[in-house]
């Protein structure tokens, strides 16, 4: 695998110092790009030194607004001064106010508030388990998929590399191939309670459901009265150019769970299901001590009103076809790359070379992207890039393609 140069000769002092922090005292469990960012706005972000980056993939997907975002960035300084926390065994207004705009854009149903996504997938397995009683406590998932590190959530996840050397996983999930209908029938006894699924897988490579998969997982479910759980971690809140993701598709799920944009770049999370449904989720059952907090309702609910004050998914329509139209072209040039897919701003583009090499090379143009799953270069931008952004980050990312193309 394709590592960053980290020699220390390289690095600048201030960046330097702050790495030999980092291995004396912080927990090595991440890869981390020799690059200590210290400010950000919109799409730029800035490192110790002073260089300046074109960030197409910013915050890991959180940052769907770009950094501070002006509107999010107030609304927290007002709620910090007013209010930071208190216990859910009080009503606040910022928590009542965000699940109602959350439901409204949704399917109308009730919000539970949690911290990141991996924490709202665990409250919708619960859930599952719970409108049961725990008789029907098993969940169809999907290889490729992604639901997030805590037991329950990495169980769902259907990637053995996730697994490796956790021993048992939380029993009860069954894996189906992506797309599979029949397969996901023959999983299905009388111990099933529910499927889970991406709309859009993300990390998995930025690849949709594919034509009626949906719609055949909510017939499934509807026939075998299971619950059919969207996780819309990456997908939802606005990046695709609608509010959810399931809304391209023309289904609707009973559950779906969301975090990453959720608060803009603060922590945040949610699981949303219907009215039906959300009184299994019975008082003392499930909690989350910071879940629903005002500094993160405060920042869900700003995010919201710039999407819709500034018409932002109207402008994903837009941006999305310029990374369309230039990726293309590009493949049209250039064999390596095999497939462009773009949903809004969730872009995979994918390579038949080592995407990391790639990815080296835009950090060498002082451009920043992913690779996921070895050889898809996925870009979560922001909503509020603009087409000289695009253009110019298309610029850069067009010619580290064509470089390590040339040397592969
Ligand atoms: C990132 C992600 C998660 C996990 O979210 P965390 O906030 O890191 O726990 C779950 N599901 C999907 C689809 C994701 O992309």
């Amino acid at each position: 695998m394709a590592t960053i140069d980290a020699s220390p000769a390289s690095l600048g002092e201030k960046t330097q110092e702050v790495v030999d922090t980092f291995s004396r005292y912080v927990v090595p469990n991440y890869k981390r790009y020799p690059v200590c960012l210290v400010r950000g706005a919109g799409s730029k972000v800035w490192d110790a030194e002073g260089n300046e980056y074109l960030d197409l993939f910013p915050g890991w997907g959180c940052n769907l607004l770009g950094h501070c975002p002006e509107p999010v960035v107030r609304a927290v300084q007002e709620q910090v001064a007013k209010l930071i926390h208190v216990p859910n065994s009080w009503y606040t207004e910022p928590q009542g106010e965000w699940a109602k705009l959350l439901s409204e854009r949704s399917f109308g149903g009730q919000a539970f508030f949690c911290n990141s996504g991996t924490e709202a997938n665990e409250a919708a397995i619960k859930l599952v388990r719970l409108r049961t009683e725990g008789k029907r406590y098993k969940i169809v998932t999907f290889k490729g998929g992604f639901h997030g590190r805590t037991m329950g959530a990495v169980s769902a996840t259907a990637q053995p590399k996730y697994h490796e050397g956790l021993g048992p996983m939380v029993a009860g999930f069954q894996y189906a191939p992506h797309g599979d209908l029949a397969a996901v029938e023959k999983l299905i006894d009388e111990h099933t309670g529910g499927i889970m699924v991406e709309p859009i897988l993300g990390e998995g490579g930025v690849v949709p459901a594919p034509e009626g998969f949906l719609q055949g997982l909510r017939r499934i479910a509807d026939e075998r009265d299971l619950l059919l759980v969207f996780d819309e971690v990456q997908c939802g809140c606005g990046r695709t150019g609608k509010w959810f993701g399931y809304q391209h598709f023309g289904v609707t799920p009973d559950v779906i769970t969301m975090a990453k944009s959720l608060c803009a770049g603060i922590a945040g999370g949610a699981m949303l299901t219907t009215v039906e449904l959300a009184k299994h989720l019975r008082p003392g059952m499930h909690a989350s001590t910071f879940g629903g907090n005002p500094i993160a309702a405060a920042a869900g609910i700003a995010a919201i009103e710039m999407i819709e004050r500034d018409h932002l998914l109207d402008h994903v329509d837009s941006t999305a076809a310029i990374f369309r139209e230039r990726m293309e072209d590009l493949q049209s040039r250039c064999d390596v790359v095999r497939d462009v897919r773009v949903f809004g701003m969730m872009i995979g583009i994918e390579l038949s070379i080592d995407g990391t090499a790639v990815v080296q090379s835009c950090l060498e143009k002082n451009l920043l992207v992913n690779c996921t799953q070895g050889h898809v270069i996925r870009l979560l931008p922001a909503m509020t890039l603009s087409a000289d952004e695009v253009h110019d980050g298309c610029d850069r990312l067009s010619q580290a393609i064509l470089e390590v193309a040339s040397r592969s």
